[in-house]
């Protein structure tokens, strides 16, 4: 909880998210972390002031699937599908990274996130250095729920990454010790598994149970590319999301990415267990992955967020990107308005929150977290005013990012992040992104 002074973000057109076409004129008084009032004229007496004039107020975005550890690969790893994207490219840069890398990786991710809007996500890192993740994401300010990655098995990953499974399931231990609730509850813990085909049984079983023990999310991938998929089902007998379902990563406390390759059983399962989807638009394009049944998850009541993935496959951890195709891809397959954009806007707030298992996140209503968003309707594509949905998941962009607060403190003011120097994080980002790509022969 912050013990920062109260906040008043005043003169703003405020959407709360609490029913689709919400929208009114409103100041959002915050104290002690939380929203403490939605209204005019609040008793603001003290309070540091944030303007929102011809602005539009939101919950703080989710993003319920990214991998910051990855931002220091950005455009480098081009045109490949995902299994030569992963085995030429992914994997070999996380098998070299060092620590002092992943924090510049992670730096970047964060800061890029927060700048774009988002103020909670859910995170994969790599095999190792996660308490660098960590630690960025306390010095930066976002609500992040990030777990160590888990592999054990798989042809063509480097030494590095493929580890001992015990050693592996007492490493994801012994982090979530450190790091679960951390921040006054700020950060979290999640078991990630990579996907089926890094992990062995073992190591699937043990993950589930290590979460279950702890109460830590499930976070994996699944369904992604049809290779894969056939993969799975060579190995397993069954399909990739029924596979994991087998192994016990499936319910409200699992998350799984993608899951665009799926039989009729597997949609079902997903809408009984009450696990959670998390729709990856553009990296899914941009790997050639397929299309996700989002319409049908959504009919069939299947919980459902948004994620931008790594940047190394999108390029971009932008929610506007992934909600502006969330809102306009799946009208080639069902038509015009197959997703109409309030629904694409709860997906990138409460809904993700949800997901997440994030209590009380997503909202602007008294009494839920502080953490909003104020963008700006002078950008060109958020002219002129009309729907807030429509103007902000088919008009927006990171460009109308003015203000975002997490936990009741404002960690991007005017454009600029509060906590650290912006510039001086990018010339960090560049350097080891140039350093690592030499060291692997990178052009
Ligand atoms: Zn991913």
């Amino acid at each position: 909880m912050s013990t920062t002074r109260p906040l008043l973000v005043h003169g703003g057109t405020v959407v709360p998210m609490t029913a689709a076409g919400e929208a009114r004129v409103a100041d959002v008084l915050v104290r002690d972390g939380r929203i403490a009032a939605v209204g005019c004229g609040l008793p603001a007496d003290g309070a540091a002031r944030l303007d929102a004039t011809d602005a539009l107020v939101l919950p703080g975005f989710v993003q319920a699937h990214v991998h910051v550890v990855q931002s220091l690969a950005r455009h480098r790893a081009e045109g490949r599908p995902l299994l030569a994207w992963l085995g030429e490219r992914i994997w070999p840069y996380e098998a070299a990274l060092q620590e002092h890398e992943i924090a510049a990786a992670a730096r970047l991710g964060i800061a890029e996130l927060l700048a774009g809007g988002t103020t909670a996500a859910l995170d994969m890192g790599t095999t190792h250095g996660q308490d660098a993740i960590f630690l960025a994401a306390e010095e930066l300010g976002i609500r992040l729920t990030s777990g160590k990655c888990h592999m054990d098995v798989g042809d063509g990953a480097p030494r590095r990454l493929l580890e001992d499974t015990d050693a592996s399931l007492a490493a994801a231990e012994a982090l979530g010790e450190r790091w679960h609730g951390a921040c006054g509850g700020r950060l979290r813990y999640a078991v990630a598994p990579r996907f089926v085909l890094s992990c062995s049984d073992e190591l699937l079983h043990g993950a589930v149970a290590l979460a279950r023990r702890h109460g830590y999310l499930l976070h994996t991938h699944a369904s992604e590319n049809p290779d894969e998929t056939r993969a799975v089902r060579a190995r397993t007998g069954a399909g990739n999301v029924a596979a994991l379902a087998h192994a016990g990563i499936t319910g409200p406390d699992a998350v799984l990415a993608h899951c665009i390759h799926l039989d009729d059983e597997e949609f079902a399962l997903l809408a009984r267990d009450r696990t959670g989807v998390a729709h990856c638009p553009g990296a899914n394009l941009k790997l050639a992955s397929g299309i996700a049944d989002l319409p049908r998850m959504l009919a069939g009541g299947v919980r459902v967020g948004l994620g931008a993935d790594g940047p190394p496959c999108n390029n971009r951890l932008s929610v506007f990107h992934e909600m502006a195709l969330a809102g306009t891809i799946h009208n080639l397959a069902h038509g015009a308005g197959a997703v109409d954009p309030w629904t694409v806007l709860e997906m990138a707030t409460w809904r993700g929150a949800e997901l997440l298992g994030l209590e009380r996140v997503g909202r602007l209503e008294p009494g839920w977290k502080a953490d909003l968003v104020v963008l700006g309707c002078s950008s060109w594509a958020m002219e002129p005013v009309a729907d807030p949905a429509a103007m902000v998941v088919f008009g927006g962009g990171i460009e109308a990012v003015r203000h975002v607060v997490v936990d009741g403190r404002p960690v991007v003011a005017d454009g600029a992040l509060v906590s650290v120097d912006g510039a001086a994080l990018r010339r960090e980002a560049r350097a080891a992104a140039a350093a690592i790509a030499a060291r692997l022969g990178w052009s």
